[in-house]
């Protein structure tokens, strides 16, 4: 996961420079690790690329985001505790974590991060975690099941879930976290997140299937990773390459990346690249 060779870390600037409506710098672009790393602009790391079966070694969703004030994580699924800890990340500074949907590969790994908040990091500092309505009752299933009994001892720190409603900001640690309803089974509600700390924007599709709030919910942002789990035919609850080829133009965003991308969508990533999205990796780390 961390042997990218000199040459790939090129491909990636390149890559990220044709894709970006604004000039890059050289510098701008960083694939080490965020630690000891002063954070001013933000900075977005994709812990995690992969689909729900972990096709081509890519893990779970992860997305780490750091401000000047403050980091969050966009989703923890199932193998997220390791792609986390192979790049050499720690909880410290996070103070929310938000989740897109209720599947495996974004939520399954909560109760491997709070267990290593406790047991691992000994953290003393509260943690929001926030997402769809069902969250709680869904978390306290996963926990149940995984390390029965665990859940009810007395814990280090302060862990709050909060379930929010879509198309409404709520600020949390100095960020505006905004959630919009897509469009993908899960027996609840699926969202896509949007991320603001005041001056850029992240926003992540979740999974789905095309809608046009895709438009409103990457508007202007300063990068929006997008799910392409598909590479030829439409498919059921997920994006597939054609579709989303065709609706390109639609899309204010200034930088679009594809992640969640099944073995057909992995064929296609030349492609997309000559479309003129960036295409994500395990590690991957964008500052915008
Ligand atoms: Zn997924
Ligand atoms: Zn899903």
């Amino acid at each position: 996961m961390l042997d990218r060779t000199p040459s790939d870390l090129r491909r990636d600037r390149d890559q990220l420079a044709r894709f970006a409506r604004r000039p890059i710098g050289a510098g701008r672009i960083e694939t080490s690790l965020l630690r000891g790393h002063p954070v001013v602009r933000m900075k977005v790391t994709i812990v995690g690329s992969g689909d729900a079966f972990a096709t081509g070694g890519r893990a779970h969703t992860c997305i780490r985001v750091d401000t000047g004030a403050t980091s969050a994580i966009v989703d923890f699924g199932a193998s997220s505790i390791y792609a986390w800890k192979a790049l050499g990340l720690e909880f410290d500074r996070i103070d929310t974590v938000v989740v897109s949907h209720l599947h495996g590969d974004h939520f399954g790994g909560l109760p491997f991060l709070l267990l290593d908040c406790q047991f691992g990091e000994r953290r003393s500092k509260p943690l929001a975690l926030v997402g769809p309505p069902g969250l709680r009752q869904r978390l306290d299933a996963a926990f149940d099941t995984l390390f029965p009994g665990v859940r009810k001892l007395g814990w280090s720190f302060d862990w709050q879930v909060e379930e929010i409603l879509p198309r409404t900001a709520y600020e949390r640690n100095g960020i505006v976290v905004e959630t919009f309803p897509v469009v993908h089974e899960c027996q609840g509600l699926a969202t896509g997140v949007r991320i603001g700390d005041g001056s850029e924007v992240f926003a992540f599709s979740g999974d789905t299937t095309w809608t046009d709030t895709l438009y409103d919910l990457a508007a202007d942002a300063d990068l929006f990773l997008v799910e392409c789990f598909s590479g030829d035919r439409p498919v059921p609850s997920h994006m597939d390459w054609p579709t989303l080829r065709d609706r390109l133009a639609g899309f204010s965003a200034r930088r679009i990346v594809v992640t969640h991308m099944s073995k057909s969508a992995l064929a296609r990533r030349a492609e997309m690249e000559k479309a003129g999205l960036g295409l994500a990796h395990d590690g991957l780390c964008i500052e915008l």
